[in-house]
């Protein structure tokens, strides 16, 4: 079987071909420029690769909602071209195969549940801490979609008592992408995350704030395990850090072994590493065939 994989990026675009397996046999990444420049270059990567069916992991937000007449379109980005556009739809125009169409963030859950960390488990979060900060939420055994989609990275903060950090988000300032994603770091500090040394105060901080949204999503949806990745997880001492304000914040309370002994498990990279969202389009792409097979 060949599938076709879009990890639609607001920075780049990666676009793959793989199996059933989860393998992926080649792929091609691009800076994410306007629709007229990018989708071309998208169209050409699968014009001779043979994709039986294709899933795309997108930047949003998007619109998921089945019965929509905008289904398949990114909505309000402020990124130049793509606000209402219908990325789905240009792709169908030239590919008639099925396909799959979720965030990012949903797809890198997803291929986490089907192949990496989270195999076997219902309930899982996926938190990207990139340019932006994103969750992914696989609950019950599907992806969670609800009224729009969850847009978990801009939950609202309890500050820091030692941040006078105002916060860079445009809608709510102060909300956890707008205090803890790389470019809020940035602004911060003055430096770029991958410029300040592992000791730096500011490491601590970004637990503190990653760690909250942790709890909230501990306490709101229970979830099996918490796949934390991005850009800014590269810091491999955030993860100890949230872990430990993760435990403190919950002082007890969620009576779970896995909580109590096994943190290092429950808050862990991606399985896939780099490729969980290039992975999990496929996997996307993988349910949109299977759907449709079962659907004849
Ligand atoms: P995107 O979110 O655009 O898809 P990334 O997940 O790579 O891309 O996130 C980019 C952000 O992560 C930038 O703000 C960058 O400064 C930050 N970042 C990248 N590498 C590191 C690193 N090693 N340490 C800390 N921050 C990093
Ligand atoms: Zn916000």
């Amino acid at each position: 079987m060949r599938i076709g994989a879009i990890e639609a990026g607001g920075t780049k675009f990666i676009c793959g071909i793989g199996d059933e397996s989860g393998r992926i046999e080649d792929q091609i990444s691009f800076p994410t420029r306007h629709p007229d420049l990018t989708m071309p270059q998208v169209i050409d990567y699968f014009q001779d690769k043979g994709a039986e069916a294709i899933g795309i992991g997108s930047f949003g937000p998007i619109d998921i909602r089945l019965d929509s007449p905008t289904y398949g379109y990114v909505t309000t980005t402020p990124k130049p071209g793509w606000a209402n556009y219908d990325l789905l739809g240009t792709l169908k125009q030239v590919f008639s195969v099925p396909f799959g169409w979720d965030t990012d963030v949903n797809a890198a859950v997803y291929g986490e549940v089907k192949w990496g960390a989270a195999q076997g488990l219902s309930n899982c979060l996926y938190i990207t801490v990139g340019t932006g900060i994103g969750v992914g939420v696989y609950a019950e055994g599907r992806l969670v979609h609800g009224l729009v989609h969850p847009e978990g990275g801009h939950v609202l903060t309890r500050r820091h008592p030692e941040d006078d950090f105002s916060g860079v988000c445009p809608y709510h300032g102060d909300c956890l992408e707008g205090m803890a994603a790389g470019p809020a770091i940035e602004a911060r500090w003055g430096k770029k995350g991958h410029e300040l040394p592992a000791e730096h105060k500011a490491w601590e901080m970004e637990a503190f704030y990653i760690a909250q949204s942790i709890t909230q999503a501990i306490l709101l949806l229970s979830p099996h395990k918490i796949i934390l990745g991005g850009g800014v997880m590269q810091q491999p001492q955030l993860y100890p850090l949230i872990r430990e304000a993760v435990r403190q914040n919950l002082n007890g309370y969620v009576s779970s072994s896995t909580i109590q002994n096994h943190m290092d498990e429950y808050i862990t990279a991606p399985g896939l590493g780099q490729q969980a969202g290039l992975c999990g389009a496929l996997a996307l792409g993988l349910t949109a065939m299977s759907n449709q097979i079962s659907t004849i």
